[in-house]
């Protein structure tokens, strides 16, 4: 019999941030939960506080006598599932942060919201008796009433708002028939449904390709024999991957359970829902954080009460409460949005194969460029692989030409665009063909710097340069720091102060001046701040009101564009240029998702790389669109040196206000881990070597410093052990105004 209950007091303060025993009075016993929110008094004061249970013990190992009563039931929370707990758990033991923060992860409704109220109202009479009404309401001129009596007889029920909203009736009407005994007015209860599309969509259903077929077949089998495996589905862009996970669905579904379908951004969530629901109809959902916190309430409650079989998603999809949980796909799986940016830093791809476990659920992932830790899986087993080779619209996939920038500029062409590349263009806009070009670069335009002394033009705040702007302003665009371009260098006084021509709103620019009349969509994050806008360029260019489309990362993803059939990037070394280990994944990534952009349609599509490096590998290997060739040199490269997924790495990143204070205190938690690694750990140094305290490659955000000390090891489990004892530290020494975060497999060196 559980007796007592361990609760975690629901502030965020960290301090607080341990489990507190508490006894469970009769009138409870039986009651209770993990996951339930109780009422708990707590401190000298006995102040009442919310708490989650997090465990049910049949003792305490505290004095009894000293062991506070829970007071009751919180009755306004949402209570998590156990498996919700379980998973917050997961989150904070390999991720970091406390538990609250990995709470609160879990629950994607924060608390109950009030339940919609919808009225409706219900015809009482007989045909005869409404007719007979109608035609007395007619002689008397009520033309409304007769309106209303003439829509009760086409329909039993008919939505209040209807009535008053689109019939034009008054309230007062319909009142004046309820008296007449002719209606009632309902209230009932609805759960919010986010997904509005008309009923009676066509389903597209495809008939699958012997490819396709075999993937569902094998997959069948094994939720057949009830052992669900775990799947990388490596197929290019067009392959056919979604109509095979929707094949997969549809038979989990038909088992009786439920699917979570993962999509790296909500920006996706349109066109994916768009498919699910023409196959699924309104048996599909979705979650993500532009919903109402009522709507984000209700998804859980279907999905609770078996209203939903799907739900689709950014990482936050993953906690819906699905009773029967059979089935988790992840599309794009090499997406890094799928790490959250926020403690606890966990990654959507661990955390949703830790759910699939135990859930007893199969495990899905695709992608066109499969990230090296799920490649890397599939290699040693622990994956089952499966190729998806052709592209089953009869595209063809692009010629990609590389062309060398530097010998473009020594045979004196200054401009932005190759000769190829322009030739190219000039060619598409007089066939009415279109083109991307794509900048693979976050941000928008160069830096400013001048052109005497070399001196750059750098935020104030943070440990940035500043990027120039229309109507001769800079701006920072990590804080948002705005100040007017100075006239002359503040270093050396000159007046050749210039930004480096390359942004986006830079190549729209030269391809207006080169292409006059001719028509250029732009995205990035500048034209991408109101909420439609993404969908509205890309339709805009659906619909050919375009011929190019200049953008960044963002215009590689998604959306099938048939007409077009040529692809620019305008200098690849712009991702390979960063210190970092995965620089070169995601250069290849990159390049090869821009370069399958074209040719979807069924005219051959040409791609040309532009690159100051075409002997780079990432650049070599995804001018063959040779994705096995890159994963063979990268994975060499990082066994080489001790990089995720050949080994683990944890980043501790330390921020503060003061510049020696925040340095102070990485110090310190270098030293700690040192510590811990030489007497805890076999083999120390050399198993799980200690880096840094260094500046982080930005080194201020913010007006705060930030610190970064690394621990890499083989096993991940002795950073996870790192981990905890520099928490114990912390908590032992907090640091005055300095906080610390914990990144476990870093997608960026900080
Ligand atoms: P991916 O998810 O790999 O990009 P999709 O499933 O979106 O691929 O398929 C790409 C295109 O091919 C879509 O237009 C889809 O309707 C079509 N398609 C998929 N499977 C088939 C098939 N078996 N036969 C014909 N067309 C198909
Ligand atoms: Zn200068
Ligand atoms: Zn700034």
């Amino acid at each position: 019999m559980y007796r007592y209950a361990d609760v975690i007091i629901d502030i965020s303060l960290d301090k607080l941030d341990r489990p507190f025993s508490y006894h469970i009075p009769d009138e409870l016993v039986g009651k209770l939960e993990a996951g339930m929110r109780v009422l708990v008094p707590f401190g000298q004061g006995n102040i009442t506080k919310k708490a989650y249970i997090v465990a049910l013990t049949e003792t305490t190992k505290w004095d009894p006598a000293k062991v506070k009563d829970i007071i009751g039931i919180s009755k306004d929370a949402v209570s998590m599932e156990e498996k919700q707990v379980e998973l917050a758990a997961f989150i904070r033991r390999n991720f970091g942060g406390t538990m609250n923060q990995a709470l609160k992860v879990v629950l994607p409704a924060k608390a109950k919201v009030k339940k919609l109220l919808l009225r409706e109202v219900e015809r009482l009479m007989n045909r005869d008796e409404l007719i007979s009404l109608k035609g007395e309401a007619e002689r008397k001129h009520q033309s409304a009433k007769a309106k209303l009596l003439d829509a009760l007889l086409e329909q039993e029920t008919i939505p209040y708002e209807w009535i008053t909203g689109k019939l034009g009736v008054s309230a007062a009407t319909i009142g004046s028939l309820e008296k007449a005994g002719a209606l009632r007015i309902n209230s009932v209860t609805e759960f919010r449904n986010p997904v509005h599309f008309a009923e009676g969509l066509e389903d597209d259903r495809k008939h699958l390709s012997d490819a396709q077929k075999f993937i569902v077949d094998e997959v069948t089998k094994d939720l057949e024999d009830n052992t669900p495996g775990k799947y990388l589905i490596h197929g290019i862009t067009g392959s056919g991957k979604t109509e095979v996970y929707m094949a997969l669905i549809e038979e989990v579904v038909k088992r009786g359970q439920q699917a979570i379908f993962l999509i790296p951004e909500i920006a996706l969530t349109y066109q994916t829902l768009m498919r699910f629901f023409k196959r699924f109809g309104n048996r599909v959902s979705v979650m993500n954080s532009t919903l109402s916190p009522g709507e984000k309430y209700d998804q859980c409650m279907r999905a609770k009460n078996g209203e939903i079989d799907i739900v689709i998603g950014p990482r936050s999809a993953l906690f819906v409460p699905f009773p029967n949980l059979g089935m988790i796909v992840m599309d794009e799986e090499h997406e890094t949005s799928y790490k959250s940016e926020s403690s606890p830093k966990y990654h959507a791809r661990i955390v949703a194969e830790h759910l699939a476990d135990i859930s007893g659920a199969a495990f899905v992932l695709g992608s066109a460029t499969p990230s090296l830790e799920s490649y890397y899986n599939a290699k040693t087993g622990k994956y089952r692989l499966f190729e998806l080779k052709e592209r089953l619209t009869g595209g063809y996939l692009p010629n990609v030409t590389t062309v060398d920038l530097r010998e473009e500029l020594n045979s004196g062409n200054k401009s932005i665009f190759s000769r190829k590349l322009k030739a190219l263009l000039e060619d598409r806009i007089a066939k009415g063909e279109q083109s991307m070009l794509f900048l693979n670069r976050r941000g928008y335009s160069g830096f400013i710097s001048c052109r005497s002394c070399g001196e750059v033009m750098k935020c104030p705040h943070c440990d940035v340069s500043l990027s120039e702007h229309y109507g001769g302003k800079m701006m920072c665009h990590y804080c948002g720091y705005e100040t007017k371009k100075p006239s002359l260098c503040p270093k050396c006084g000159s007046k050749y102060i210039a930004g480096f021509k390359a942004g986006t709103e830079q190549i729209e620019e030269s391809l207006l001046k080169m292409f006059p009349g001719v028509k250029v969509l732009r995205m990035d994050a500048d034209t991408t701040k109101t909420k439609d806008s993404y969908e509205k360029i890309l339709s805009a260019f659906a619909n050919e009101e375009a011929q190019i489309l200049v953008g960044t990362q963002m215009i590689v993803k998604g959306h099938d564009f048939p007409k077009v059939t040529l692809v620019g990037v305008i200098a690849a070394d712009m991702s390979l240029g960063n210190s970092d280990y995965r620089s070169a994944e995601r250069t290849f990534c990159l390049l090869t998702q821009a370069v399958g952009r074209a040719g979807r349609g069924t005219v051959p599509g040409e791609a040309v790389i532009q690159t100051y490096q075409p002997d780079h590998y990432a650049v070599a290997f995804s001018e063959k669109q040779d994705y096995e060739g890159f994963f063979e040199e990268e994975l060499a490269y990082r066994k080489m040196l001790g990089y995720p997924p050949a080994a683990h790495m944890l980043a501790i990143m330390v921020f503060g206000p003061g510049s020696d204070d925040t340095k102070a205190v990485a110090n310190s938690i270098a030293n700690r881990a040192k510590t811990f690694i030489e007497n805890e750990v076999e083999g120390g140094f050399a198993t799980a070597p200690v880096l840094g305290p260094t500046p982080a490659v930005i080194g201020k955000i913010k007006d705060l410093y930030r610190f970064v000390v690394y621990i890499k090891a083989e096993s991940y489990d002795i950073l996870v052990k790192a981990k905890d004892s520099l928490e114990e530290y912390l908590n032992d020494n907090p640091p005055k105004r300095e906080f610390v975060q914990f990144d476990f497999d870093p997608i960026n060196m900080m």
